[in-house]
């Protein structure tokens, strides 16, 4: 199964950088994953090929005019025809970035109008500073989808009747303001694309990281410990902060790393985990502990930091 993407922006050379090292250029190269951009311009019909215009009402700047941005999506419909996604992957102006130059995904579901969208498989979304916030929840909820189209706004934003008729959900990477959209959609494109199966080596490594899936539940009858009465979770399950990671050498510039890590006391070495990443937590993101799932041995390292409870 192939998960694509499609890109709406005035600068898709934008993106040849950014998808193309890493795990990001594996999945594309090994067909998991297939990203086309589609450049604004080529659905104007004036000869400046115009995408933006005035605001309404006086202020600031231009905003991106809704003709470009509808036509656009609408070329990406008719979709459950299929003749017309091999016709669409042939277009001049989709850049296909697909670099074991296999043809398109003749499965490719085209994008519905907003109203008969099917959610659970395509998403329409216009990055926006005035978006809901990206998180980890939002990249895994992507992560299912079988297509997601991404618009990229410029100036000062985009006409809201994109908003209103076109995407399904307006998306924010954090409480900045960017000049453009496209960095934002390659965030969000980078933060699903390494949760699809199959994409990182080892499967555990993002469901162990930061802002991971619980693997406590309060209450849990066994506290969230193992047999051995040791955390079960170590790492950012729970949606809280990763532990401190160390490599080679031991000692760096005067520094060792701490001593339980090389001690070979597996159970130890969970526990300071554990510690560390609910440290780490209450050091950088307090605001994760009053939603995460902590056990009462949690709950007493936290208090032991100075953690206070509501
Ligand atoms: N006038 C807008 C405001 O105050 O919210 C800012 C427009 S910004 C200069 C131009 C474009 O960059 C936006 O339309 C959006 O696509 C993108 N953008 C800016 N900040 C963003 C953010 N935090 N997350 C996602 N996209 C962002």
């Amino acid at each position: 199964m192939t998960m694509r993407f499609d890109i709406l922006t005035i600068f898709p050379n934008f993106f040849s950088s950014p998808l193309d090292y890493g795990i990001l250029s594996r999945a594309i190269a090994t067909g998991m994953v297939q990203v086309a951009t589609h450049d604004l311009r080529d659905f104007t019909h004036d000869r400046h090929r115009t995408v933006d215009d005035r605001p309404f009402g006086g202020g600031e700047g231009m905003v991106l005019k809704p003709q470009p941005i509808f036509e656009c999506i609408e070329s990406l419909g008719a979709a459950s025809n299929p003749s017309n996604t091999i016709e669409l992957c042939n277009e001049q102006h989709i850049n296909q970035i697909d670099k074991s130059g296999t043809e398109c995904n003749k499965s490719i579901t085209g994008i519905a109008p907003k109203f008969t969208r099917d959610l659970t498989r395509q998403s329409v979304i216009l990055l926006s500073a005035q978006g809901k916030p990206f998180t980890q929840a939002t990249a895994r909820r992507l992560a299912t989808l079988d297509r997601v189209v991404l618009i990229c706004g410029r100036y000062e934003g985009v006409d809201e009747r994109v908003s209103d008729l076109l995407a399904d959900q307006e998306l924010s990477i954090g409480d900045y303001v960017l000049s453009g959209g496209e960095l934002a959609a390659a965030v969000v494109i980078d933060a699903v694309v390494r949760l699809l199966p199959g994409v990182l080596g080892h499967e555990d490594s993002s469901r162990y990281e930061s802002f991971g899936i619980a693997d406590i539940q309060p209450g849990d009858p066994a506290d969230g410990k193992t047999a051995d009465g040791v955390p079960r979770s170590t790492h950012g399950a729970g949606g809280i902060l990763d532990y401190p990671h160390y490599t080679r050498p031991a000692d760096f510039r005067g520094t060792s790393i701490p001593e339980v890590l090389a001690a070979g006391d597996h159970a130890s070495i969970r526990r300071w985990r554990r510690q560390m990443a609910l440290a780490k937590t209450l050091r950088n993101r307090p605001d994760l502990l009053a939603h995460a799932p902590l056990t009462p041995e949690d709950r007493e390292v936290l208090a032991s930091l100075g953690h206070k409870f509501l």
